[in-house]
């Protein structure tokens, strides 16, 4: 494990500059962005909450609302104080603790030791999700379930380190028997090279271990969380629901990606595969957060991610929790 002064030198060596470096590209502008405020600590029913800041992104209004109006996206954006070429979002990790359960919910995007090609950029990876367990005094080999919400790089990547070491030796995994399944089939050959060589270094190998593949719409996986699928961003992506009764939260991983999914319900993203089936899924997960009024974390909004939803006439608005 690297502490934070070894991840800075190694930063340096692809020449990018400190306070912490999200991500950097060797042949694209270099971006840096503070982690700071990187951990967020709440309880929710039985569980102690601590959500990570892996890392952060940039992602392009091109890709992001891939049929919006430009009039209706351009004051859209401005709201939200954001420009079409930088839309920054944090990449997440969840950690869930009652007694000596410890549950981690997607494990960040992991740390390349090599350069990784993507969209014709080089990338080397510094998910610091394995930095900041140990900071909070959490052992890798206490980590009791890893539950993963889909294959996509940014929630798989730290399963397994860069040398092919499993990062959470004693822990029983969770995923969907869909997610599995696509990922394992012919079906993904048309996926990113990138992402498959995720799901080959970071998934596969996971048959051997304690593996538990959900199956069904709507399944509690462990007392307390239930899984209920939430495909259309991939064909097998879950929500999780957690706590009980009236101190509930669901996590809706990347079912919305910006608050602006959630108040433009027909804006479609270059990252779903299945466009209709997104839209049915957000509709179902807002309906299901409103009526039992869940708090709702978003892996991918402003970090924490944290907030509620409400319905206004025929619309849908989201409220950042005031933290
Ligand atoms: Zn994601």
């Amino acid at each position: 494990m690297m502490n934070r002064r070894e991840l800075l030198r190694n930063a340096a060596v692809f020449g990018c500059s400190i306070p912490f470096l999200g991500y950097c590209s060797r042949t694209s502008a270099i971006e840096t962005f503070s982690l700071d405020s990187d951990i967020h600590k709440f309880t929710i029913g039985e569980f102690q909450c601590t959500i990570f800041r892996d890392t952060m992104w940039k992602y392009l209004a091109k890709d992001y609302f891939i049929n919006a109006d430009e009039v209706d996206l351009e004051n859209a954006l401005s709201r939200y104080n954001i420009t079409p070429d930088n839309i920054p979002s944090p990449f997440i990790s969840m950690l869930l603790q009652r007694g000596n359960e410890k549950i981690l919910i997607d494990s960040g995007i992991g740390f390349s030791e090599e350069p990784l090609v993507f969209r014709g950029n080089e990338y080397v990876f510094k998910g610091q999700v394995n930095h900041l367990l140990a900071k909070e005094g959490i052992n890798h080999s206490d980590i009791t379930d890893v539950i993963i919400s889909h294959f996509h790089p940014d929630h798989i990547g730290g399963i397994f380190s860069g040398k092919g070491n499993l990062n959470f030796p004693n822990a029983k995994f969770h995923t969907h028997q869909k997610e599995w399944d696509f990922w394992h089939s012919p079906s993904s050959e048309n996926q990113s090279p990138l992402f498959k060589i995720f799901v080959e270094q970071n998934t596969t190998p996971l048959k051997d271990q304690n593996l538990n593949l959900i199956n069904g719409d709507f399944q509690e996986i462990i007392p307390g969380i239930t899984a209920v699928v939430a495909d259309g961003h991939t064909p097998g992506q879950i929500a999780l629901i957690i706590g009980s009764d009236k101190n509930q939260l669901i996590y809706i991983s990347d079912a919305f990606l910006h608050p602006l999914h959630i108040e433009r319900l027909h804006w479609q993203t270059n990252y779903d595969f299945d466009h209709q089936k997104a839209k049915q899924t957000r509709i179902k997960l807002l309906e299901l957060a409103n009526e039992n009024e869940m708090m709702i974390n978003a892996f991918h909004f402003e970090f924490p991610g944290l907030g509620n939803v409400e319905k206004v006439k025929e619309n849908w608005k989201w409220n950042y929790l005031q933290s």
